[in-house]
């Protein structure tokens, strides 16, 4: 029989989570061809047909589908270490922001960036999270909050995705608080937000999405139905920050709007589960990374959720205030942790769930032939281990549109 060239061929492994009942269940490799995933099998049988240019050995780890990280703020030029000291001394969240730390001190330090500088960070930032496997992401602006300052912040976004060479979607998210100039006047920022952010955002084509964070101290139901309204009319889609700390009817809205997704739900009620479940095509986004971080005693219902059908991702939250972590293993292990959620159901959740909550997953998620070459080898020896350490990178090796990341 005559062989085919190909790209790469990654064998060796235990096990291959690649999310496609059609693969054998013994495969242990996996063919790369032109950017794309070319097959999944067993290395003996794909070597009569495959000629491999380069190979990867998996030395017994499991490979998986890169990663894909659905609710990120990487736009922040730095951290908030300050706070956390405060946090240990009692200091909760909404105080922090009442005080002007919080958000607010991340707006005033990305106002005052040199764009560059920034575009620098962001890459930095970027490049962490590819470490630890991701290899796709959402991103949200949000620490900008002035027409100039958030479509800065999505053109930095984007040109940051291009330098690192990680796909980016992104989210614009002028509506993450009231900006402090705007304090005592929300009506006009309201104002700002859809006459002229949401449209500038819009015509400069850097944002598919918009997001609100929708809780007391930031917007209300009232103002978030409004711009999300807005947002909808422009062609945007809606990702939502809601039930993080009181139910004000933010997820109501998000599922009566027909939201991509809803993240947090750390206070979700059961008449919202049952909105969700009702509707079936608002994901939940869970980021069980954030009460760890905030040491707040709740948790988003997760087997709930599961259990009422309600589609689901995981993501790292990955911001300076509520999740300094970069790492999408890690929020999978606060995942097992605070969520009670299998390795498998972790797994799904920073995978195929994300990348179903995107739209992406006719090419992102899983390792269908077909499929984009964004894949991870994790020194595990087998799936159930996902999830169950923490505090070291499980990822050995990314593979991203077909290209060995070096790192
Ligand atoms: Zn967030």
């Amino acid at each position: 029989m005559s062989t085919k060239h190909c790209q790469l061929l990654i064998h060796g492994a235990a096990e291959v989570v690649s999310w496609d009942p059609q693969a054998p269940t013994n495969a242990d490799s996996v063919v790369v061809h032109d950017g794309k995933i070319a097959a999944v099998g067993v290395e003996q049988e794909l070597r009569k047909t495959w000629q491999p240019f380069g190979e990867i050995n998996a030395f017994g780890g499991v490979i998986a589908p890169g990663f894909v990280d659905g609710h990120v703020h990487p736009v922040f030029a730095v951290g908030r270490a300050e706070e956390f000291d405060w946090r240990a001394q009692g200091v909760d969240y909404l105080e922090i922001a009442a005080r002007g730390g919080g958000i607010l001190s991340s707006v005033r330090n990305v106002r005052e960036a040199n764009p560059e500088d920034l575009f620098d960070t962001v890459c930095a930032h970027l490049r962490r999270m590819r470490h630890h496997g991701t290899t796709s992401m959402e991103g949200k602006s949000g620490y900008g909050l002035s027409t100039e300052d958030e479509l800065k912040s999505l053109q930095i976004l984007a040109r940051a995705g291009d330098a690192v060479g990680m796909e980016v979607f992104p989210t614009f998210l002028g509506a993450h608080m009231f900006p402090e100039e705007y304090r005592d006047n929300q009506e006009a920022y309201m104002d700002l937000l859809c006459k002229e952010m949401l449209p500038a955002v819009k015509e400069q084509g850097i944002a598919r999405a918009a997001d609100i964070f929708i809780e007391q101290g930031a917007f209300n139901v009232e103002q978030a139905r409004r711009y999300c309204e807005r947002a909808i009319e422009l062609g945007f889609k809606l990702r939502i920050h809601a039930d993080q700390f009181h139910q004000i009817g933010g997820v109501e809205l998000a599922v009566e709007l027909g939201a991509e997704c809803v993240d947090h739900l750390e206070v979700l009620s059961d008449s919202g589960l049952e909105a969700m479940a009702l509707s079936g095509k608002t994901y939940a986004g869970l980021l069980p990374s954030v009460p760890h971080f905030l040491r707040q005693k709740e948790d988003a219902p997760a087997r709930k959720l599961l259990q009422a059908g309600v589609p689901y991702f995981i993501a790292t939250d990955f911001n300076p205030g509520s999740s300094y972590t970069p790492s999408l293993p890690e929020a999978a292990h606060f995942g097992r942790i605070r969520l009670n959620l299998t390795a498998a159901e972790v797994m799904h959740g920073v995978t195929l769930g994300a990348a179903s909550s995107l739209g992406i997953d006719n090419r992102k998620g899983h390792l269908r032939p077909g499929a984009d070459a964004d894949l991870v080898v994790l020194a595990l020896p087998d799936l159930f281990h996902f999830g169950y350490a923490f505090g070291e990178n499980p990822v050995s090796q990314v593979v991203c549109k077909g290209d060995v990341v070096r790192f």
